[in-house]
């Protein structure tokens, strides 16, 4: 059996050619180097990813926070770690490199934070004080505007006595 895969180890970025039998590499064309053919195998029989996403912050001047594995999750359990992870939430402050969920899933891998969120200095029942008072802002700002184009009406129509 034949396969071919490019090695990402470096930007050379070689298209190696994978011979293989019952699970045993045979030959491999292509690579420039050693390193090729550890990620050969590796890709073949044990593919690993690392992980990209987001976790929800509490009370953080950001609402989500950036992360990352801290090693490469085997390829057919990302959607595992993602299922775990998505409802977890972590609390603010949060640093570059800080450990928000320890070995997850039992896979001794760490989801690390890759962004720093401060703490929000709006309380949560201030935040919602905040929105109310923004809400009631935009509704008299409505007001005011349909107000106005009332009066303009008006006024164009006084400006056109003969429409009255
Ligand atoms: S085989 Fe070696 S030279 Fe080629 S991409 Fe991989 S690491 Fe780079």
């Amino acid at each position: 059996m034949e396969s071919k895969i490019t090695c990402i180890i470096c930007p050379i970025g070689c298209e190696m050619t994978i011979h293989h039998k019952e699970g045993l590499i045979t030959k491999i064309e292509g690579h420039q180097c050693k390193k090729g053919i550890g990620y050969a195998k590796e890709e073949l029989f044990d593919p690993k990813r690392t992980l990209t996403t987001t976790l929800i912050v509490k009370d953080g001047e950001l609402s989500l926070v950036s992360v990352k594995s801290n090693k490469p999750i085997p390829k057919d359990k990302i959607f595992v770690v993602m299922d775990a992870i998505a409802e977890f939430e972590v609390h603010a402050p949060i640093e570059i490199g800080d450990v928000l969920v320890e070995n997850v899933v039992g896979l001794e891998v760490d989801i690390v934070a890759t962004k720093n969120v401060g703490k929000t200095t709006i309380k949560a029942c201030e935040n919602e004080e905040f929105i109310r008072v923004c809400l009631l802002l935009n509704l008299e700002r409505s007001r005011n505007t349909h107000h106005v184009l009332k009066s303009n009406t008006f006024q164009d129509r006084q400006d056109l006595p003969y429409i009255l």
